[in-house]
């Protein structure tokens, strides 16, 4: 089968790679110059790459890793110590270390907590590990069923210490979903602990060894285009054309490769898009239908990546760093972390800044000013002075992964749809993990299942019109 698909991020490229897998033809439209979307980068004209967003890996991550396995590149994963390290506010310039012994999960978790005594109290661990109890025992179940909670809600209810959502679900929450523990559903940090407890090395991190587009997008293009698939950039993707009955006729696509302006017809069609371009291209008979009605509830949330080039080096160390700071999420120093931007002399942070709403419109200059502020409490020996600033980057995306505020679950669409030809990939697409690049490589593993699984040959599985104004009834 051809299969046109609209959106060259992770989703999209991982789509079009278990569809070759599966012997059809994929072919891809990108809106922008590189592939990639959220994980997109670029190069400055010293050749240093501008990131869209700092990017850790988990040892959680089963269908990215097997993906890389399936690529062989498996060996651009760079492992760190397995631990979790976080700044302390009030002992600035000192990390505290969760080390997790090389023990059986959920031990080697237990003893992490239990030996770090910088953020803790006993009486506070004794307090948290009893209210994790219902989601260890009960499972996805449980986790799911307390999204109609808030994070600080669900920490209140299960009489959990203030202490431990300032010290560790703000920074949590922060770096899985950019928001707040007020803000967040409960199910989030509750699906990532469970994985964690679940799993040896589920919380271990890794860096890739370079940029995405080129260490991880690109061999899955090789991989898909040695196969017969095909990739097209500037290529967005401008209408759903639709047949009589509903179903799609074709994609309009901007002009490219000096072509104009065309339709491509295919055997199935998939939006690879983020929610909010999606929402942005349906066309009005199917927005009534309850699949694409549910996408009201999901919208993109803002978050922007700072990077800055400093003429020495910071007293770093090689791994993901929480920050706990109001500004900041996550940090690290890429030129000790990333094999491809490694320096032996100058550090490069990456800063992840959210929650971004009240700095999404502000001007660079202030988001350079704020985040250098927030370095000289986490680099009191070395900032204002007398380390200098070479240069810096911020890219700002106003509608990144969905919102994962309380109650959205029951937002997330499948990746088969009502409208038999027509199917979604993208990590904010229902499966079992979060907005991250896991979800999206999933998400376009579970969406090429459903092409091959939809028997798009047999041509009275096409509802008619009369069956699709039905569902829009519903
Ligand atoms: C700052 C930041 C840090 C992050 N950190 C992590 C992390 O540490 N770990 C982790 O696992 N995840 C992280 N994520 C999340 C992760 O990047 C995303 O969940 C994942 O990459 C989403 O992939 P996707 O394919 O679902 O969507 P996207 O990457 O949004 O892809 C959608 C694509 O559709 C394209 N598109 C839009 N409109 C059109 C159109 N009309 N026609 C054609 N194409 C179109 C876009 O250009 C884009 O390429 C981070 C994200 C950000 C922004």
């Amino acid at each position: 089968m051809r299969v046109a698909i609209a959106g060259g991020g992770l989703a999209g490229l991982s789509c079009a790679k278990y569809l070759v897998d599966a012997g059809h033809t994929p072919i891809v439209f990108e809106r922008s110059a590189v592939f990639g979307g959220l994980v997109a980068a670029w190069q400055d004209k010293d050749g240093a790459w501008i990131e869209t967003g700092l990017h850790a890996f988990f040892g959680a991550y089963p269908n990215m890793l097997q993906l890389m396995g399936e690529l062989n590149i498996l060996d651009r994963l760079q492992w760190k110590r397995h631990a979790l390290i976080f700044n302390q506010p009030e002992k600035p310039g000192v990390l505290s270390w969760f080390d997790v012994p090389d023990i059986p999960a959920p031990f080697n978790v237990i003893v992490s907590i239990l030996r770090n005594n910088d953020m803790l109290t006993w009486e506070q661990k004794v307090r948290f590990a009893w209210g994790l109890i219902p989601a260890i025992i009960r499972g996805q179940k449980y986790v799911e069923d307390m999204d109609k909670y808030s994070l600080l809600a669900w920490l209140e209810q299960q009489g959990i210490d203030e202490r431990v959502n300032s010290d560790i679900f703000i920074a949590a929450s922060k770096a899985l979903t950019f928001i707040n523990p007020e803000d967040v559903s409960a199910t989030i940090p509750l699906t990532a602990i469970n994985r964690f407890l679940k799993e040896r090395y589920g919380s271990k991190i890794a860096f890739l060894d370079g940029a995405p587009p080129e260490r991880l997008c690109q061999p899955i293009m090789d991989y898909v285009i040695e196969r017969g698939g095909e990739f097209h950039s500037n290529a967005a993707l401008k209408e759903i054309v639709l047949n009589g009955d509903g179903s799609v006729q074709a994609f309009r696509i901007r002009g490219y490769d000096s072509q104009p302006e065309r339709e491509i017809t295919a055997d199935a069609y998939v939006s690879a898009m983020s929610v909010d371009a999606l929402k942005l291209l349906l066309p009005e008979r199917w927005k009534e239908l309850p699949n694409f009605q549910m996408l009201e509830g999901l919208e993109g949330v803002p978050v922007i990546n700072v990077q800055i080039w400093f003429d020495q080096k910071l007293p770093t160390v090689d791994h993901l760093l929480f920050s706990r700071s109001n500004l900041l999420s996550v940090y690290a120093d890429m030129s000790t972390t990333c094999k491809e931007y490694e320096d032996p002399n100058r550090s490069m942070l990456e800063l992840v800044l959210a929650p971004a709403e009240d700095w999404i419109g502000r001007s660079n200059d202030d988001i350079i000013q704020a985040t250098l502020a927030e370095l000289t409490k986490l680099f009191p020996d070395h900032l204002p002075e007398p380390v200098k600033v070479l240069k810096t980057a911020v890219v700002k995306t106003p509608r990144s992964v969905y919102k994962a505020t309380p109650g959205r679950q029951q937002f997330r669409p499948t990746q088969a749809t009502v409208i038999p030809n027509f199917f979604l990939a993208g990590s904010y697409t229902y499966q079992e993990y979060l907005g991250s690049m896991e979800g999206a490589v999933l998400s376009g593993k579970l969406t090429a299942q459903a092409i091959t699984n939809a028997k798009l040959d047999v041509p009275e599985s096409l509802p008619s019109t009369a069956t699709l104004v039905d569902a829009a009834t519903v």
